[in-house]
């Protein structure tokens, strides 16, 4: 059975997409621990990252690296934090999250943001990825 993450990125299920392409899906976290937190997959679905090929896991990395320096540009933070946990969803994921203190990567405090204002930042973000990566 395809996972959640599948669905999403198979367009099944929806989600605030901020970029894409035809080996990764990149979108917002529906319960961020920061706003503009967004999870990097690949559309191969493998639980663990660390289960990857090497081509594959090299190519995550990347798409993590465009969407981050989007999300940099755009989001008012000092870095973009990198996480992965993956004892959610089996399907491998890595968090990217605007931070500005440590405290800012504090999984156990999630927000719940409105619609609106989750359409604007992944507008936001998928603007300045397409634009950096034209
Ligand atoms: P983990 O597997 O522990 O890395 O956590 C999974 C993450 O996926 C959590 O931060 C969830 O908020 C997030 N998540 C779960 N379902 C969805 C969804 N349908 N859309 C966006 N994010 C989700």
């Amino acid at each position: 059975m395809a996972s959640i993450f599948s669905k999403i990125a198979a367009g099944e299920i929806p989600s605030y997409r901020v970029a894409s392409d035809d080996r990764y899906y990149a979108f917002l976290d529906i319960n961020p621990v920061a706003p503009g937190h967004v999870l990097v997959i690949p559309r191969k679905e493998v639980s663990y990252i660390f289960d990857l090929d090497n081509e594959d896991y090299i190519g995550l990395q990347m798409m993590a690296k465009r969407v981050a320096k989007a999300m940099k540009a755009v989001m008012p933070c000092e870095r973009i934090g990198v996480a992965v946990i993956g004892l959610e969803v089996p399907h491998t994921h890595i968090h990217l999250i605007p931070i500005t203190n440590e405290g800012d990567m504090n999984f156990a405090n999630k927000l719940s943001l409105d619609p609106k204002e989750m359409e604007e930042i992944a507008a936001r973000i998928s603007a300045e990825y397409d634009r950096q990566n034209a």
